[in-house]
């Protein structure tokens, strides 16, 4: 099964969140299910100096009159074989983001850069390799989801149909840019329309993919149900009740090879559920690099997030009062919105020996919250499917989190019932208010104050496994239905 995966982010070399986690880890997962897999990447500067033996395919003409050069060869950090568009003038911007400038503005040629990754794709499935032809191209999020447009349009030029897959990340980023871009992107007039990917007078990158895709996935069974309802449809609820039939959820998963205290060389100590011994030195660790209070006995609460409306932080922010009256101590990683990062870091000031904020993006530190902490918050608005519920069970942090979501689909509650089953896995709120945050937060003290209690939950959340393997062999199996 030849497959291409087509995103503009992965691990290690280009991360701004989950899909970047993803992207890096399933390509291995689908090679162990036998799949040949490649990538299609954007030659943003990391990833483009990652490509080992670059052979150029060929020159590609965008359908705007762009020359760029598609190359091949192998990442080296990843070992596996990729496309790599080479456009210094789209990709290489020292200084911003992939999606952003310094200053965090959205490029202005966003649509082209990001219409040039679908269309590769497309490009792709018409021969342009001739070494290489995909039998399913997956794409993934908005950045990729022409392709399956261009694929839809191009079917009767394609030397065997090419099928295609579209993965929604987060529904809420959509890709939506003015109709006047229409004329340079190379797809028929009769693309902007209703059926197609016209989006309340708009050009929407997002409706493209849910429209033309053969199959479309998102990263939990629940998030597959909540975006057909209008409340987290983002708009587009009633095209995907329509294509129900073709949508289906599968979980995203935990790379074990990155995420892992048993293993983890970023963490001070290593642990297990068999020995977790080093979790405390993991703790006191994280404290002292803060300046916290020395204090086992204090319960330490995470947060490795993006600060956006999304993830909910302002009931973090709102139960900070409580969490520190109730003994708690708190360490926060994030960036994003402004007005946050200065509310938590005014909070911090006023804290200093129970509330640390750290401002940017640190991947160790990010290891070593989920180590050193009992609890990671994860009260999120919405979430997809959500990594750090999952990497905080992993690593014995006990994540508390909204009710939605892919958090809804692994976190158990500590009720008296799911402890009795022996479920429970964490803490889980049901209603987007500071009141529920709050009782879950009391949760987790009562919890906490029954140490025997919480070693056994500790324990069976880091004995529960989020394998590749599992997921793999789904999308695996989502591929056998659609090639040809
Ligand atoms: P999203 O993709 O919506 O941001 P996910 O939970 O799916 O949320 O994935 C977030 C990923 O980004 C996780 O790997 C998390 O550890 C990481 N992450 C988020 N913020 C930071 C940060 N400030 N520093 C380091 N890693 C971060």
């Amino acid at each position: 099964m030849k497959v291409l995966q087509v995103s503009a982010e992965i691990f290690p070399l280009l991360k701004t969140g989950g899909l970047a986690d993803i992207a890096g880890a399933l390509p291995a997962a689908l090679e162990a299910q036998g799949c040949d897999v490649r990538l299609l990447l954007p030659g943003f500067a990391p990833i483009l100096s990652d490509l080992r033996r670059p052979r150029k395919v060929r020159e590609l003409h965008t359908p705007w009159g762009e020359t760029v050069t598609l190359r091949s060869g192998q990442l080296a950090t990843l070992g596996v074989k990729a496309y790599v568009i080479d456009a210094p003038a789209l990709y290489d911007r020292p200084g911003g983001g992939p999606y952003e400038d310094a200053q965090r503005r959205p490029y202005e040629d966003n649509c082209r850069r990001f219409a040039l990754l679908g269309w590769a794709a497309g490009q792709l499935g018409l021969g342009a390799d001739r070494d290489w032809l995909p039998q399913v191209v997956h794409s993934h999020d908005w950045h990729a989801a022409l392709a399956p447009a261009y694929l839809a349009f191009s079917r009767g030029q394609q030397p065997r149909r090419v099928a295609s897959v579209y993965t929604v990340h987060n529904l809420a980023y959509q890709g939506v840019f003015g109709p006047h871009h229409l004329g340079e992107l190379g797809l028929p007039g009769a693309a902007y329309s209703i059926d197609g990917l016209e989006f309340h007078g708009q050009i929407s990158f997002m409706k493209a993919g849910l429209y033309y895709a053969d199959r479309i996935t998102t990263v939990s069974p629940t998030y597959s149900r909540e975006i057909q309802t209008p409340e987290q449809g983002c708009g587009l609820d009633g095209l995907l009740r329509a294509r129900a039939g073709v949508l289906s959820g599968i979980l995203n998963a935990v790379d074990e090879g990155v995420w892992n205290p048993a293993t983890d060389k970023l963490i001070p100590r290593t642990y297990d559920a068999q020995r977790p011994a080093g979790k405390a030195r993991c703790k006191a660790a994280l404290q002292a690099e803060f300046g916290l209070a020395k204090r086992a006995d204090a319960p330490l609460f995470g947060v490795v997030s993006r600060l956006t409306e999304q993830k909910g932080l302002h009931l973090v922010l709102g139960g900070i009062e409580t969490l520190l009256a109730r003994g708690g101590q708190l360490v926060v990683l994030g960036s994003g919105d402004g007005w946050l990062e200065t509310a938590l870091q005014e909070q911090a000031t006023r804290h200093p020996q129970s509330l640390a904020v750290r401002l940017g993006y640190d991947e160790a530190l990010a290891h070593r919250i989920f180590a050193g902490s009992d609890v990671t918050l994860v009260p999120s608005r919405f979430e997809p499917c959500g990594l750090t519920q999952m990497y905080g069970l992993k690593y014995g942090s006990l994540p508390l989190v909204h009710r939605v979501g892919g958090l809804a689909d692994t976190v158990v509650d500590c009720s008296l019932e799911n402890m009795a089953d022996q479920r429970a896995n964490g803490f889980v709120f049901d209603h987007f208010s500071a009141h529920d945050f709050e009782l879950a937060l009391r949760r987790a003290f009562a919890l906490y104050e029954r140490p025997r209690d919480w070693t056994d939950v500790a324990e069976r959340a880091m004995r529960q496994s989020f394998a590749w393997s599992d997921s793999a062999a789904r999308y695996h199996a989502l591929y056998q239905e659609i090639a040809h």
